[in-house]
């Protein structure tokens, strides 16, 4: 089975070609979910817009909505018809038969997350994934999770996990494992308080943590949870060695917003495609303002500041 990551226009490379030229460079890689087409539209716009990598992803709720083979057959005719470098994830994958169902249908990684079990369990069973999707495709891209960030890209009322991922577990799990990149508790957290959403608030990351632990684990780190960070934590944590970050919760908060206001433009309009094209470019903006920051490129806040 040939990977999404293999097939499209944009010359030879990998999502782990991609990663390691990002690190080199000091940028991080975006992850965006998507849920539909609309929103899969705003974060392929926001790639050309910005021509930069992005890495789409989709869990377990997402992809059953969306249709798992539907999605990876979309992501990969939009990346044979342009030179865009789109990848594909199967975020917060918890069994082994969806890990093996998202390799089998071509995404070039897969969020292997047993993390709600003890580490003993989440080792094991993390382990048997891993290996299972990589002898369906050996370039695919294995993550594995460790530490509680809470769960649910939604709006909450109370900071959720808070247990931190320690250097030592890290490097445990990373050589027991085998996954190619390890998704850390550093202060991050799934969702966003209300606070964040109306701008009030911020999450702040422990970078030092951040840094101890790339040094121990010695593979790329993900940022889960990376909705409502302050700008500089985030340009910081890749600097201590952040490779992906996954925006969900503002995504989704600027899709809601601008549907609302779209509806309530004109309680006459009933093409899908007119009520539909606004909030697209409203998910596009904020997709392509954390591409930038990503990147290093300066970046006025005024995009995720509006939703936010
Ligand atoms: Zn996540």
């Amino acid at each position: 089975m040939t990977s999404i990551g293999t097939l499209g226009n944009t010359g030879n490379d990998t999502l782990r070609d991609v990663l390691t030229r990002l690190e080199k460079e000091g940028s991080g890689l975006g992850h965006f979910n998507v849920s539909d087409q609309v929103l899969l539209k705003a974060v392929i716009a926001a790639a050309a817009e910005t021509k930069l990598p992005v890495l789409i992803g989709a869990s377990e709720g997402e992809r059953e909505f969306f249709g798992t083979r539907q999605l990876a057959a979309l992501v990969k005719s939009q990346r044979e018809e342009s030179d865009l470098p789109i990848f594909l994830n199967a975020d917060h994958t918890h069994s082994l038969a969806k890990a093996v169902d998202a390799a089998k249908a071509g995404f070039d990684a897969v969020t292997i997350d047993f993390s709600a079990l003890p580490f003993d369990q989440n080792v094991a069973r993390t382990k048997e994934a891993v290996q299972a999707i990589k002898t369906i495709n050996p370039g695919i891209l294995a993550e594995g999770e460790i530490g509680d960030i809470g769960s649910g890209s939604e709006i909450k009322d109370t900071v959720q996990g808070g247990n931190l991922s320690t250097p030592e577990e890290a490097h445990q799990f990373v050589e027991a494992t085998g996954v190619d990149n390890l998704a850390p508790a550093v202060g991050n957290m799934h969702g966003m308080l209300k606070s964040m959403v109306q701008g009030k608030a911020k999450k702040h990351l422990d970078l030092e943590r951040i840094a101890q632990i790339k040094k121990a684990a010695g593979v790329f780190l993900t940022l889960h949870g990376g909705s409502g960070t302050d700008d500089e934590h985030f340009r910081k944590a890749i600097v201590a060695g952040i490779n992906i970050i996954h925006i969900n919760t503002e995504l989704r908060v600027a899709w809601r917003e601008s549907l609302d206001k779209s509806l309530a433009r004109d309680s006459n309009e009933v093409v899908p495609y007119k009520i539909l094209r606004p909030v697209v470019d409203s998910v596009k903006q904020v997709v392509s303002s954390r591409l930038r920051l990503f990147h290093g490129q300066s970046v006025s806040s005024e995009a995720v500041g509006s939703v936010a």
